[in-house]
């Protein structure tokens, strides 16, 4: 248990998207730990409301939302303010990665426009939806995105996943610019490879082979988890980064580049 001192985020109101798994599951485990109210919101409902129970129900709730469709958005944003009076923190973090191996030759418009309606509609949505709450209850509050290692760099197989997360740095510095005066701050964190279930099901290899794999990638010691992810994204929703804006922090453990 936390001490009172230590908690980063007490008498906060907080929604993870992708809440239910990897990332966000572990995002969500802190954000409460740390004192905030956390509305988990996903698409995988067992998944979502056994982390409910496993963290606790009086200080956190699940609900369903693809983020793709603009009503769900609305509705979850609706929801958290029905049950917890405002919003400080929207974590827009549900992603998927791509279902075909894409290079430009053989470009697959539909699994494309698939990614896209996630990875970049429903990214943009959470914020649009989240801020639209900051700027009516005129509280300010935290976005952060998750964009990747891969917003920066070019990709040979996962073209649709680069071309989406590098979006997502534009939405970041876009709506950070926009929404400076309403004291809302925007950012993204940009993780190297983390052995979660959409990685494990990607590559279909166990979490412990996954880890083994990427462990010689960073220059520091050891491996990259969810939980080195979340408190980057803790410290990005906490005043502990009051004047920090339009960043992208990227958390990849240092390339090895020898
Ligand atoms: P994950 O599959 O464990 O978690 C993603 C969650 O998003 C899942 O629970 C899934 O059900 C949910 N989701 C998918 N589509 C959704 C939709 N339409 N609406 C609502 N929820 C939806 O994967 P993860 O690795 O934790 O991924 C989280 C984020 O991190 C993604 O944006 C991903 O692109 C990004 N990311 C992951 C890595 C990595 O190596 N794992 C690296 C960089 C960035």
């Amino acid at each position: 248990m936390m001490s009172s001192a230590l908690k980063r985020l007490q008498g906060k109101v907080a929604i993870v998207t992708g809440g239910a798994s990897g990332i966000g599951e572990e995002t969500a485990r802190c954000f409460s730990s740390h004192g905030a109210k956390v509305v988990i919101a996903d698409i995988q409902d067992e998944k979502g409301r056994d982390l409910v129970e496993s963290i606790g129900s009086h200080s956190c709730t699940y609900v369903r939302c693809d983020v793709a469709d603009e009503q769900q958005v609305m509705s979850l944003v609706q929801s958290t303010l029905q049950l917890y009076g405002k919003l400080d923190i929207m974590f827009s973090n549900a992603g998927v990665c791509s279902s075909v191996k894409q290079d430009i030759l053989d470009f697959d418009v539909s699994a494309f426009e698939r990614l896209f309606a996630v990875n970049v509609k429903g990214m943009a949505l959470c914020v649009k939806h989240g801020a639209r709450a900051m700027v009516d209850k005129d509280t300010g509050g935290s976005i952060i995105c998750t964009a990747s290692i891969w917003a920066t760099t070019g990709s040979e197989e996962y073209m649709d996943y680069t071309m989406s997360k590098h979006a997502v740095l534009g939405l970041v510095r876009s709506a950070s610019k926009q929404l400076g005066a309403h004291g809302i701050r925007v950012n993204c964190v940009s993780p190297g490879w983390v052995a979660t279930p959409m990685v494990s099901n990607y590559l279909g290899r166990s979490k412990e082979e996954i880890e083994r794999l990427f462990e010689p990638t960073s220059s520091l010691k050891g491996v990259l988890k969810a939980k080195h992810v979340a408190d980057a994204v803790v410290f990005l929703a906490s005043e502990d980064s009051e004047f920090v804006t339009g960043h992208n922090l990227i958390i990849d453990g240092g390339p090895n580049t020898q």
